[in-house]
């Protein structure tokens, strides 16, 4: 009979516990889908780049190739990026590999690795070509003889040279590098992006406005 006070004070201290911890984790989800700020902007040292090197702004994308809305991100948002930001020289754009889908995700993150140190000029081409050959559906599609059919496909990519860099796993330091920031940013998800310190990711990274008004903040305008 003493101990059941004690027992029901146990009980709700637990209770109270539990839901702190509860409102703590639904707190730091709504902050992850809105917007993470971190104390410091990924470095984009050895990441291939598009626009300005000087930019204000910096976009980091975390993509993969087999993402079906990496894909749709990649033919959408970039060219209405480029086309509002990067050709006027506020914002670059960098791209880093986010391999959650295998070793599909790899052997095309390591095509584009290797690609973008033959030639960072043919880097892009070669990005868009893997994303333009995602079929629909989630089937298996790279392989090293679609590789080589879309690296013969975009000018100025030495396919052999390619073809036997991918066999010895020449920038294997590449995906380690890229793996790290993966990490590093508690990205879960992609696409996901980070405008300067910022992260954006879930359904936000399919919202302009919201990434413009990030830029924008950024900016200071
Ligand atoms: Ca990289």
């Amino acid at each position: 009979m003493k101990k059941s006070p004690m027992k029901l004070i146990v009980a709700i201290t637990l209770i109270v516990i539990a839901l702190l911890v509860l409102i703590v984790v639904l707190v730091n989800q709504n902050s992850g889908s809105f917007g993470q700020v971190f104390d410091d902007a990924p470095s984009i040292e050895g990441q291939p780049t598009l626009g300005d090197p000087d930019a204000p702004v910096t976009i980091v994308e975390f993509g993969d190739y087999k993402c079906p809305g990496c894909k749709a991100w990649n033919e959408a948002f970039v060219p209405q990026l480029e086309a509002d930001y990067v050709e006027s020289g506020q914002v670059q754009i960098a791209y880093v590999n986010t391999m959650f889908q295998g070793e599909e995700s790899r052997l095309a993150s390591l095509a584009a690795e290797i690609v973008y140190e033959q030639n960072p000029d043919v880097y892009w081409d070669f990005h868009n070509a893997l994303f333009a050959a995602q079929p629909e559906g989630q089937g298996v599609w790279v392989t090293e003889d679609r590789i080589e059919e879309i690296a013969n496909s975009v000018d100025g990519v030495d396919t052999e040279a390619l073809m036997e860099d991918i066999e010895n796993n020449t920038k294997i330091d590449e995906l380690e590098r890229d793996s790290e920031m993966v990490s590093d940013y508690n990205v879960n998800s992609t696409p996901s992006i980070m405008v300067n310190n910022i992260m954006i990711d879930g359904e936000e990274t399919f919202n302009y406005e919201f990434i413009q008004e990030a830029i924008e903040s950024e900016l200071g305008e």
